[in-house]
Order: C-alpha cells, then sequence, then structure tokens
C-alpha cells in the first residue's frame, strides 16, 4: 500500500500565499530569487546576535557584556552581508548598522537581564491533511511564555497582536494555553522596548486551522492570482514590481 507522505510548507508559504499568490508563485515555484530589503537585513542581524547572546546565557548563566553583544553584531552583520544580496540603493548602510547598533544597546540595557531562556528557536510544526506547516519561535522561557523578538520604528498594537495569525499559528503548532510576548526594539526619537502580551484559544486555533486546510487545497491547484489591491502590492514594497508589470502585461 502507498503511503502518502506529509509535505513540509513553511508557515512563511502560508503567510506569502494569502498576501499576494502572484509573490508566492514566484518565490516558492519559480525560485525567483531577489535583493533582501535593509528591514529585512537589520531584523536578521539584530535576531541572530541575541540568539547567541541568549545561548550563552543558557550555557553559561550570565549575560554578555556589550562589547561582546558588539563583536558578535559585527560577525553576523559580516555573514548577513556575505550571504543576503542586500539593496542598498535607497538606503544608507551606515545608518543601517547604526540602528541594528541602537536596538541592540537598549535591548540590553532594558530588557535582557530580566528574560529567562530555556530554549533558543524551538520549531513549531501542526499537521493539516497531508501537510505540515510550521517554523520556529525566538525564545522559550522557564515561565513557559514563548517570545518573539524584533527590531522596528513602532511599537506593536496590542489589537494588532490579539489578531497576528502568525502568533495563531504558532499556538496551534504548541498548543493551548499558549502564553506569547513580544519585544520589538522601537527606534523613534528615544528609543525604547515595547512589551506585549497575548493569549490564543481553541477557538481561534481551530479556525486558524479550518482556514489554512483551504489555503494549502487552493495552493495545490496552481493558479495563482496577483493581488493588486495590496498596500505590499507598491514598487518599493515588492522586489518582484517589475517582473510583474511585465507579466501582466503579457498576460503571462
Ligand atoms: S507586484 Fe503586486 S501583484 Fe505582483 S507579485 Fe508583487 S504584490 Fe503581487
Amino acid at each position: 500500500m502507498n503511503k502518502k507522505s506529509i509535505i513540509y510548507v513553511p508557515y512563511y508559504a502560508v503567510d506569502t500565499y494569502q498576501n499576494c499568490q502572484q509573490k508566492w508563485k514566484y518565490i516558492f515555484r519559480d525560485n525567483m530569487k531577489t535583493e533582501a530589503e535593509p528591514s529585512l537585513f537589520e531584523h536578521m542581524v539584530f535576531s541572530d546576535t541575541l540568539s547567541e547572546c541568549f545561548l550563552c546565557k543558557i550555557r553559561y548563566g550570565q549575560d554578555p557584556d556589550i562589547d561582546m553583544v558588539m563583536k558578535t553584531m559585527q560577525k553576523y552583520l559580516k555573514d548577513r552581508e556575505d550571504n543576503l544580496q542586500v539593496n542598498w540603493s535607497r538606503y544608507n548602510r551606515v545608518e543601517s548598522y547604526d540602528r541594528i547598533e541602537i536596538a541592540l544597546n537598549i535591548y540590553m540595557e532594558k530588557v535582557f537581564e530580566q528574560v529567562e531562556p530555556v530554549e533558543i528557536n524551538p520549531p513549531w510544526a501542526i499537521k493539516i491533511g497531508d501537510y505540515k506547516v510550521g517554523g520556529r519561535v525566538n525564545l522559550k522561557l522557564a515561565n513557559g511564555v514563548y517570545l518573539n523578538y524584533s527590531i522596528g520604528s513602532k511599537a506593536t498594537a496590542q489589537s494588532s497582536l490579539d489578531k497576528d495569525e502568525k502568533v495563531t499559528a504558532i499556538a496551534a503548532g504548541l498548543g493551548v494555553p499558549f502564553r506569547f510576548v513580544k519585544h520589538v526594539s522601537v527606534l523613534k526619537s528615544k528609543p525604547d522596548v515595547d512589551h506585549k502580551f497575548t493569549t490564543r484559544t481553541w477557538e481561534q486555533v481551530n479556525l486558524w486551522i479550518q482556514k489554512t486546510k483551504k489555503v494549502l487545497k487552493q495552493m495545490e491547484t496552481g493558479i495563482t492570482y496577483p493581488n493588486i489591491g495590496s498596500w505590499l502590492c507598491d514598487e518599493d514594497k515588492c522586489p518582484f514590481w517589475e517582473t510583474c508589470r511585465f507579466d501582466l502585461e503579457n498576460e503571462l
């Protein structure tokens, strides 16, 4: 008897498909490579650096000093510059490096000491039909709460976090009761770290599973439509803008 194999789908693919099917096609079916936006570069270097610092805390029971944090940041600046093709055409590289440094400094100063991690980047996954949808969360804490950190220009609104589908997906993968904290190193005139807490119920998780089941079925058809009305459908926000315009004009 032929046993059907389970196909792994990263949550990022589900999210991309929901935002724009055409974009999903370019990334996941056509394997098109694009330049990375500086905001993604900043987020990655910030996360890489903090993950290594938290790993040091778990392994050696002590917080790294700021010199060590900066050295770690330098290592990841180089790694990510070497491995990502960052699009610096509209941004200043030095200003971007500065933003990461400020975000790390404020996080180390205000938050790091109080965070008690037990696991770095734990995976989560949930089987939905013939698929397994999954991803990773930044930290699991000693009190059972899960935590994601990021860098941004504004604090997360509580109402957005309470409805954030990515958080619901993580809850589906890790199980309810689910407690989640989001930290954002906010870069404004006076940098600060925004903390927000949220939870999810089984009802919310089940609704997300039903919705995702439909999305996965739709993906199977291979038929994709551009989402031209989306706020992300913009020359500055979508790296496939030119390809997409060409394809639409030529009805490809
Ligand atoms: S340009 Fe717009 S429609 Fe085309 S892939 Fe990007 S977001 Fe989708």
